[in-house]
């Protein structure tokens, strides 16, 4: 039996409907040809999943903006949910998008890692959007960036979440002693997992089942082991790229982003999430649990 792929998926497209300050992509606006292409290269990467029937795939999509706003990436999802062989297809979104085409969604294939971004909407109206995903029967990670600012509205959105939603915290890195221990304090009580994304994890020659079981592909069908190491493995078109799939130690000093560590094997972070890798939902996750 083949070993499941865990792809991390990104296009070219790169526009975005929100315009938050701490966002680390280059916001722009894709042109109109621009967009179609995006469309293009996103049909023919779900065309070459459906062919690779009978391995079994979990799809991410990691868009440099967002993405549920076009309907080609709606679709893609919903197509790929119906996909025996695809057991997760999960995107990263800021949920902007109307909820109502979840009705048609696979319901525990289809996944939305929700992020929360309090410069452009409210607490209120992202919980009331959650609580819809929900209802819907859609499974969902919710989190936010822990800027010290927005702490109060952190708090505010875990006050209004169910209690068994988990809610993850990306921790700023770029600036040095960012948070004070009460900072961390705080923010660990919101998310027990904070504490590991604070940390740049030295993983240097460690190793690392990126570019063996998971990898990145992007618009053209490159594929690298992960997002964070430039240097192609190959391209899933060639009739030979399953050869390019081997264990590989991690030729980076530090790994800091969750997309990244989760595959660091020393930190056993793949039994932590567990069924739940994809979209960043901790297996059985409940915060009494959590916060023990
Ligand atoms: S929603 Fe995401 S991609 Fe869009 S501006 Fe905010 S951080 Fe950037
Ligand atoms: S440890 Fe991080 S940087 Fe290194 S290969 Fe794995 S995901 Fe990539």
């Amino acid at each position: 039996m083949n070993a499941r792929w865990n792809i991390l998926y990104r296009g070219p497209l790169s526009s975005c409907n929100y315009g938050c300050r701490y966002c680390p992509f280059a916001k722009k606006r894709n042109t109109p040809a621009e967009l179609r292409e995006d469309v293009l290269k996103l049909g023919r990467f779900v065309e070459w999943v459906e062919a690779q029937a009978p391995r079994e795939f979990g799809v991410l999509f990691t868009p440099w903006g967002e993405a549920l706003i076009h309907r080609a990436y709606r679709e893609a999802l919903l197509r790929l949910g119906e996909m025996p062989h695809v057991r997760r297809v999960a995107i990263q979104t800021n949920l902007a998008c109307q909820l109502d085409w979840l009705g048609a969604a696979e319901r525990g294939t289809v996944a939305l890692w929700c992020t929360f971004h309090p410069t452009e909407t409210s607490a209120a109206k992202f919980a009331a959007k959650i609580h819809r995903l929900r209802a819907l029967g859609i499974r969902h990670s919710v989190g936010a960036v822990g800027v010290k600012e927005h702490l109060p509205v952190i708090e505010e959105l875990r006050s209004l979440l169910p209690e068994d939603t988990y809610l993850w915290v990306n921790a700023l890195k770029g600036k040095p002693r960012y948070y004070g221990q009460e900072h961390i304090d705080f923010l660990s009580a919101i998310d027990p997992l904070f504490p590991i994304n604070l940390r740049q994890h030295a993983s240097r020659g460690k190793a690392c089942s990126a570019g063996h079981t998971s990898f990145t592909v992007d618009g053209d069908g490159v594929a690298r082991r992960c997002h964070f190491i430039e240097t192609p493995i190959g391209n899933i078109h060639d009739p030979d790229f399953p050869s390019r799939l081997a264990p590989r130690p991690c030729s980076k000093v530090i790994c800091g982003c969750h997309l990244g560590y989760v595959h660091l094997e020393e930190l056993g972070l793949q039994q932590v999430f567990g069924d739940g890798l994809l979209e960043r939902i901790p297996d059985g996750f409940s915060r009494a649990a959590g916060s023990s």
